[in-house]
């Protein structure tokens, strides 16, 4: 990866045509539940993906935002803060809102917390304590997703789902952090129902949290769930944010 890479305009087209793909699922799998397209956004998972692609992904966007006002741009979701901090200086210039939907180890905090916006994967009180530390002095608090292992896979992320109410309400009340809402990564099954139930269990969790009354709580409305193979199941469950990575960039490597 370097600076001077960049993706071909037969490359920058392909990526263009795959995020118009994309739109057009979201926004087909919206009117299918009645809902409005504006309320759900493209988060592009990166991992794997060099910066040129990701600036080619990002440029497309940015044409496709310009020919229709109504769209929202892409976010960028990385996993891992080495990729983060690899990527991060060579994209400055685009200014991509950028979340972090991977695991946080409490020694990669300063690093990460240079890049991203929001951290989707707070799955402990202890990393919620080391981000808060390092935010309470901020004037905009750091946005968090709780995020929830719906699924109960052994092999999954996240907080368990009876476990969740109580780490959101103790997140949420922290200083310098801002609970913004819950993340998943749903069942990989090609059972819609199976799926379709782990989503609904993360929106009714959001919907107890909000209701909730505990500090710190109101805002927690986002809901990070859907990748490539299931996004229309996690827009018909109410998502907000989708992450989708192979849809647009195509098939990756293991990590
Ligand atoms: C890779 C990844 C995605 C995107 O997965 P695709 O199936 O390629 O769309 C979404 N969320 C997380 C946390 C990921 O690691």
């Amino acid at each position: 990866m370097t600076v001077t890479e960049t993706a071909s305009d037969d490359e920058r087209a392909l990526l263009a045509d795959r995020l118009a793909a994309v739109r057009g699922r979201v926004a087909a799998a919206c009117d299918a539940a009645g809902r409005d397209p504006r309320s759900v956004r493209v988060l592009l998972a990166t991992k794997t993906v060099d910066a040129a692609r990701v600036r080619a992904a990002l440029t497309a966007d940015a044409a496709a935002v310009e020919a229709d006002p109504s769209l929202a741009p892409v976010l960028i979701g990385e996993n891992r803060v080495q990729e983060l901090v690899a990527k991060g200086p060579e994209l400055t210039d685009l200014a991509p809102v950028t979340h972090l939907i991977g695991p946080l180890q409490s020694n990669k905090v300063n690093a990460a917390l240079r890049w991203v916006s929001c951290v989707e994967s707070v799955e402990s009180v202890a990393l919620a304590r080391r981000l808060s530390e390092r935010c309470a002095d901020r004037t905009v608090p750091l946005d968090v997703l709780v995020q929830v292992n719906v699924s109960g896979e052994p092999t999954k992320h996240g907080v368990a789902l009876g476990d969740a109410a109580a780490l959101s309400v103790a997140v949420a009340a922290l200083p310098g952090l801002r609970l913004a809402g819950f993340m998943t990564v749903g069942l990989r099954s090609p059972d819609p129902a199976a799926v379709g139930a782990g989503y609904a269990s993360l929106a009714a969790l959001r919907d107890d949290v909000v209701t909730s009354g505990e500090p710190g709580t109101s805002d927690a409305r986002e809901l990070s769930m859907g990748m490539s193979g299931d996004l229309e199941v996690a827009v018909r469950h109410g998502a907000t944010l989708v992450r989708v990575g192979s849809a647009v960039f195509g098939a990756r490597p293991p990590l």
